[in-house]
């Protein structure tokens, strides 16, 4: 995989970077609501509780929304145009922003069942959760 601009994890986000070091999607899951919760914060964003857990997810969901992206919107993105950017929502309900890998860029549809995949970033030892369809 080419160089990318490579995540700075803070004491918020750090185990969700751990976690994809370990192979595994973690989303914070509220107890008093019991939903999960993407991006990482501090309180529940529907009951405001600060009582969040980080819990693994399934890595399954759906493709919300995509785009191709032709042009690079930062140098270090050259060599990977065309790719796939997408707004992925889990089965667990959050959705996050995500590349999707291991098909043809025509074949990518909203509604694609995905799953997730990790990427050691290059020149680092930052591993990025990624989708490609569900087998
Ligand atoms: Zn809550």
């Amino acid at each position: 995989m080419s160089a990318r601009l490579i995540p700075a994890p803070t004491e918020l986000t750090q185990p969700y970077w751990d976690a994809a070091g370990r192979g595994e999607l973690v989303m914070q899951f509220c107890p008093s609501c019991n939903q999960s919760t993407f991006p990482p914060r501090a309180h529940c964003p529907d009951c405001g509780s600060s009582e969040l857990e980080w819990q693994a997810v399934s890595g399954r969901g759906t493709i919300y929304s995509y785009t191709i992206a032709h042009r690079p919107a930062h140098p270090v993105f050259a060599d990977q145009c065309p790719m796939a950017i997408a707004v992925v929502e889990l089965e667990e309900g959050p959705r996050l922003f995500s590349n999707i890998v291991g098909v043809e860029l025509e074949n990518v549809t909203v509604g694609m069942p995905v799953q997730v995949a990790f990427e050691l970033i290059d020149d680092s030892d930052v591993v990025l959760p990624v989708f490609s369809p569900a087998q």
